[in-house]
C-alpha cells in the first residue's frame, strides 16, 4: 500500500476510536521497544516474529472484567467463566472494528488476542505451560497502562488487575506512549494475591503458570486430555460409558461451546487485588480471603522480611522492567 493512499493520522484519533467503540483503556506501545525486549527470550513474542511490515506500533485495549462478577468470590464459578467469555468477545469486536478502521484510513492492522498460543512450542505434553505468542501483560506496560504485580498480572490504576486484553498490530505513524517507571504492586507488605491463590501458585513477583493453569482454564486442553485418556484406560465398558455421561464430560462439552472455562476460568490474584480505584465498590466482599492458610501467611511473611531488608528476588529483578520500582529502603 503506497503512501498516497494514507490519511493523516494521530495517536489520539486512534485512542478515540477505541474509547468510541467500548474499550476501557487504550494505550500504544512501540513495537521496535518490545522487539528489544522480548519478556521471555527463550520464547521471543515480539511483533517482528509475527510481521515484518506492519508491527511497528502495538494499540493494547483493555475491558473491565464486570463488578457484579468480581463480586463472587468462589474460584469454581461458572457464571464468572461465561461472563468474561463475553467481555472477551466484546474484545475480539473492538480490535476487529479497530483493524478494519485502520485499514479504511490506508493501515494494514490485524489482531493478537489474548489467548492465542504458539503452536510451535507445542510438544506434545499438556501438562506444559505453552506461551501465548504475544505476552499482552508486558505489550500492556510497554503501552502505559500498568505495571506486573506480585503474580505476574497487568495492574492498572483504574481496574487493578481486573481487566482483559487485546491487542492490534499496525504500522500506523503515531506517537507512541512510554511505561509507568513506578511499581503499582504493593510489594509482600499485601501478599493478598499469595494468601488467595488456590493452586499455590503465586510466589515473590513470580507464577508458577503450569499450576496456575489447572485453575485458570479447568476445562481446557489439559483437562480434555485427562478425561479422555481417563476413559481409554479404563477397562469396565459400563463405567467408560458412564465416564462419557459425566459431569467431567458436560463441563468440557459446555466449554466447548464458547469457551468458558478454557480461555477463562480462576482470577482470584486479579480480584482480591486492593489496588486500583475500583476497589471500594468490591472491598465488603473481597477483603476476606477464605483461601487463606497459615502457610501461605508465612510464606508471604518471608517475602516480606525479605523486602524489609531490601532484597528483592531475581525473579523481580528479571522482570523489573515490567514490574516497576519500589521506594529504596534507604
Ligand atoms: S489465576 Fe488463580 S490459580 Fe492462577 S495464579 Fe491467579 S489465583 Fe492462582
Ligand atoms: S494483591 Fe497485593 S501483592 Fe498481589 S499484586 Fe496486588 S498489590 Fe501486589
Amino acid at each position: 500500500m503506497t503512501v498516497m493512499f494514507q490519511e493523516p493520522i494521530a495517536a489520539s484519533d486512534i485512542k478515540d476510536k477505541a474509547r468510541s467503540l467500548g474499550a476501557d483503556l487504550v494505550g500504544i506501545a512501540d513495537g521496535h521497544i518490545m522487539n528489544a525486549h522480548p519478556p521471555n527470550p527463550r520464547v521471543l513474542q515480539t511483533p517482528e516474529r509475527i510481521t515484518d511490515h506492519d508491527g511497528d506500533r502495538c494499540i493494547v485495549m483493555a475491558k473491565r472484567y464486570s463488578v457484579g462478577t468480581t463480586r463472587l468470590p468462589r474460584v469454581d464459578e461458572r457464571h464468572k467463566y461465561y461472563n468474561d467469555e463475553l467481555t472477551l468477545t466484546e474484545l475480539e469486536s473492538i480490535s476487529l472494528e479497530m483493524v478494519l478502521w485502520l485499514e479504511d484510513r490506508g493501515y494494514p492492522a490485524f489482531i493478537i488476542p489474548p489467548t492465542h498460543v504458539d503452536p510451535w512450542v507445542y510438544f506434545g505434553e499438556p501438562d506444559q505451560h505453552v506461551e501465548t505468542i504475544l505476552s499482552l501483560t508486558h505489550a500492556a506496560v510497554e503501552a502505559g497502562l500498568g505495571t506486573l504485580g506480585m503474580a505476574e498480572q497487568l495492574i492498572t490504576p483504574e481496574y487493578g488487575p481486573r481487566v482483559l486484553l487485546t491487542a492490534v498490530l499496525t504500522s500506523a505513524p503515531v506517537e507512541a506512549d512510554t511505561k509507568r517507571t513506578d511499581a503499582l504492586c504493593l510489594g509482600a507488605s499485601c501478599g493478598r494475591c499469595v494468601q488467595t491463590c488456590p493452586a499455590d501458585a503465586v510466589h515473590h513477583f513470580e507464577r508458577d503458570w503450569q499450576a496456575c493453569d489447572t485453575h485458570r482454564s479447568p476445562h481446557g486442553f489439559r483437562a480434555l486430555a485427562d478425561h479422555l485418556s481417563r476413559i481409554i484406560d479404563e477397562p469396565d465398558p459400563a463405567e467408560k460409558k458412564k465416564m462419557l455421561r459425566s459431569k467431567d464430560q458436560f463441563y468440557i462439552w459446555q466449554s466447548m461451546l464458547r469457551g468458558a472455562g478454557v480461555v477463562t476460568g480462576c482470577r482470584r490474584c486479579q480480584d482480591v487485588c486492593p489496588v486500583g480505584e475500583d476497589y471500594t465498590r468490591l472491598s465488603d466482599v473481597l477483603d476476606d480471603i477464605p483461601e487463606a492458610t497459615p502457610e501461605k501467611a508465612d510464606r508471604a511473611a518471608a517475602y516480606y522480611m525479605a523486602e524489609q531488608a531490601g532484597e528483592l528476588p531475581p525473579s523481580y529483578h528479571k522482570a523489573a522492567r515490567w514490574m516497576g520500582a519500589f521506594p529504596s529502603k534507604d
